[in-house]
């Protein structure tokens, strides 16, 4: 999963991409308003984390050029960082489409427990673990089982299984899982993502991910969920 942060304190974003980092994710961060505006406009990310007071482009304009810009943009979830005190701004922030709202200060347990939450929901699922064909993925506590066991997998091939578990019956195209999987900046390799699949298939039963030739990947919608 990659997420956008846009925070212009240097300390506290600092401890925001370490954290989210840590719980796994792909962090972009912005440090004004005009970059993020410009990665929105192109980047796929699952969610956004908005401070509301930065500099070159407020937060709140971001906010509304990313929710006019096209139907998809307007679904990735948003949480916006207040201030403390500030009831005014939280309003201000929801009304211009902001999912959720932490105040400063936050504990980043919180954060990642509210975009776990966010982004669970903007795939459709309200259930926090997610279930296919014998296989369990918690995001919560980053843990795979199969047929009750735990499977021992990597940060990357764990972000790709989520991404595809999370669409379960859509087909996903290499490109589409590569552009979660890194933030930028990061090496790349070119055949990352089938790397990826290749062990997953290895550790999990072989058949749950499927691929459809010249598209991309596919776990199938659970008939008996
Ligand atoms: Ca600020």
């Amino acid at each position: 999963m990659r997420i956008l942060v846009v925070e212009d304190d240097v300390l506290l974003g600092d401890a925001i991409q370490a954290g989210l980092k840590q719980a796994g994710y792909a962090v972009d961060w912005m440090k004004d308003g005009a970059t993020a505006d410009q990665a929105l406009a192109t980047e796929p990310y699952a969610a956004v984390v908005l401070d509301l007071g930065l500099p070159r482009l407020s937060g709140l304009e971001v906010l509304r050029r990313l929710r006019g810009r096209s139907a998809a943009s307007a679904h990735i979830p948003v949480l916006i960082l207040t201030a403390l005190d500030s009831v005014d701004d939280r309003i201000k922030g929801l009304d211009a489409g902001a999912d959720d709202y932490l105040a400063k200060p936050f504990d980043m347990g919180e954060l990642s427990a509210r975009l776990r939450a966010l982004v669970r929901r903007s795939g459709g699922s309200a259930a926090p673990v997610l279930q296919v064909g014998g296989v369990t993925l918690d995001p919560a506590a980053h843990q795979v089982l199969y047929r009750n066991q735990a499977v021992d997998i990597s940060a990357k091939e764990f972000s790709v299984l989520h991404a595809l578990m999370l669409n379960a019956g859509k087909v996903l195209s290499r490109t589409q899982l590569g552009e979660q999987l890194y933030a930028w900046g990061e090496e790349v390799e070119s055949n990352a993502v089938e790397v990826h699949i290749h062990h997953l298939r290895r550790k999990l039963f072989p058949d749950l991910i499927q691929t459809i030739r010249g598209v991309g990947y596919l776990v199938p919608a659970d008939k008996n969920a």
